[in-house]
């Protein structure tokens, strides 16, 4: 990454986030880019983005974080949403074993929307804070691994490794530049 003192970031990464519905999506994208001021916040009809830069390594970059606006839950996500998207999170409750089966048809999405090459991609366990979680840790674990996928236990409520996700994604991405 090349310094650039003109601008305020080195490069720009597309993210979005993906998942059941209630699984906490817009949770995590609130925890994370409402704790620096940077943020902008913008809603359009059906898209919603939040920008927050990280630096990783030394490179500043500038992460563009979509949310859905609630239509996963008619699984009408369209293409556009996917689109020159560089990093994707797929995220599951761990409270919700649905959620977590699921995610494996959101990845085939991700599979028909981004082309073959494929994306790089974190699978996201959220809601860890909660005493009554029915996916064990084993179950995330083995599913990662023949996955090919890092995932995470996460809580957008209690801020457990919300910034560590959007840190691994941006590694992955920066790791194929
Ligand atoms: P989305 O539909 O995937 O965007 O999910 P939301 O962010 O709207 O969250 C759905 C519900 O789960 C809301 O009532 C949140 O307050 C709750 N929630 C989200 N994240 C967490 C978390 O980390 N822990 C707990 N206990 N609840 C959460
Ligand atoms: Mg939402």
């Amino acid at each position: 990454g090349t310094s650039n003192p003109s601008k305020d970031y080195d490069v720009l990464f597309k993210i979005v986030l993906i998942g059941d519905s209630a699984v906490g999506k817009t949770s995590l994208l609130q925890r994370f880019a409402e704790q620096h001021f940077s943020d902008t916040h913008i809603t359009t009809i059906g898209v919603d983005f939040k920008l927050r830069t990280i630096q990783v390594g030394n490179v500043r970059v500038k992460l563009q974080v979509w949310d859905t606006a609630g239509q996963e839950k008619f699984r009408v996500i369209t293409k556009t949403y996917y689109r020159n998207a560089a990093g994707i999170i797929v995220a599951y409750d761990v409270t919700n074993g649905e959620s977590f089966a699921n995610t494996k048809r959101w990845i085939e999405e991700v599979k028909n929307n981004c082309g073959d090459d494929g994306v790089p991609m974190v699978l996201v366990g959220n809601k860890c804070d909660c005493t009554d979680k029915v996916v064990s840790l084993q179950d995330q674990e083995e599913y990662a691994k023949l996955m090919k996928l890092k995932f995470f236990e996460a809580s957008a409520k209690e801020n457990i490794n919300v910034d560590e996700v959007f840190i691994e994604l941006t590694r992955l991405i920066l790791e194929r530049q």
